[in-house]
């Protein structure tokens, strides 16, 4: 619930996931950890805290497809299109 700005975010699509776990030190600030639950392959996904930077090493480095990165634009409120 909490609402932290950072320059980034990333989807994650946790049902895609094989949970290999390369992209948990690929992720510079590390904020990326790896689920206690299961999907439903029964393997263990990536969860994402707050501090991402949109860099895209996750993407780049997934094997899977399973992130999509986004960058935040400027305005706070808008969500609008550019
Ligand atoms: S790199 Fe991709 S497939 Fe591997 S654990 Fe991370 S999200 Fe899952
Ligand atoms: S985009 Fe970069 S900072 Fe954000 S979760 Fe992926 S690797 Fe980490």
């Amino acid at each position: 619930m909490s609402t932290v700005k950072s320059k980034g975010t990333v989807t994650i699509a946790v049902e895609t996931c094989k949970g290999c776990e390369l992209c948990i030190p690929a992720c510079p600030p590390a904020v990326l950890t790896m689920s206690s639950t299961v999907n439903h392959l029964g393997y263990h996904y990536p969860e994402l805290a707050d501090g991402c930077t949109g860099c895209a090493a996750c993407l780049l480095i997934c094997p899977d497809f399973v992130f999509e990165v986004f960058r935040e634009a400027r305005s706070p409120a808008a969500g609008a299109a550019t």
